[in-house]
């Protein structure tokens, strides 16, 4: 999961705060500000809508405020609903935290890293099961749920870049070109975890990456 900074509340010409009335009209400042990628899942577009960290039935007061937004597709959304109470007990993408809650491996798989242990571990899980991120085929809602089968799309595509890299068939341009317009920052970074001029430019290159 890319860890994001969103940046201050976005203003209006006249330098006032903007008002997200209804919330909606924050998506295209948070697309700008972060990519159009999901927060949680990592994939590109679909259905992006303003996701509420603290779901509004339980934080009416934070429905229009910008530090409780990030972006979040159809089935981040639809499986997180409003079952977090508040931001307690879990790592969130825009937490001010360098830690790295997943781990991402071929096929499409994702677990919580192995590495962590105490309070961290705990909030790495919470937010696993929250989102349903470990879902793939195998489990009932392997046909609504397509993440999994985009994660491991990306990671083939991430490994066919690689070789081209190497062989130099291809750019690192070239490679952040399709990066971004694949997704899955996470999936990217693991693949070319030993190439630093890569992760380099796609902490650069996609944007709010912590
Ligand atoms: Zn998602």
């Amino acid at each position: 999961m890319r860890r994001v900074d969103k940046g201050a509340w976005p203003e209006d010409g006249n330098g006032q705060q903007k008002i997200f009335r209804p919330y909606r009209k924050a998506k295209s400042d948070l697309i700008e500000r972060l990519g159009a990628y999901c927060s949680y899942c990592e994939r590109e577009k679909d259905g992006l809508a303003v996701e509420h960290v603290v779901p509004k039935k339980r934080a009416p007061t934070l429905e229009e405020n910008w530090t409780n937004f990030l972006l979040a597709c159809r089935n981040c959304n639809s499986i997180k609903r409003d079952k977090n109470v508040s931001r307690a007990g879990y790592t969130w993408p825009d937490d001010d935290e360098d830690w790295r809650p997943f781990d991402y491996f071929p096929d499409g798989i994702v677990k919580v890293q192995d590495d962590l242990s105490g309070p961290n571990r705990k909030k790495a899980q919470n937010l696993f099961s929250l989102l349903g991120l470990g879902r793939r085929p195998g489990n009932d809602l392997e046909m609504k749920d397509i993440r999994w089968r985009e994660r491991r799309e990306a990671w083939n595509a991430a490994e066919e870049a690689y070789a081209s890299l190497a062989s130099e068939a291809t750019d690192v341009n070239n490679v952040l070109k399709l990066a971004k317009h694949t997704g899955f920052w996470s999936v990217w970074m693991t693949v070319f975890s030993d190439r630093p001029d890569v992760c380099e430019r796609l902490r650069k290159d996609f944007p709010g990456t912590r």
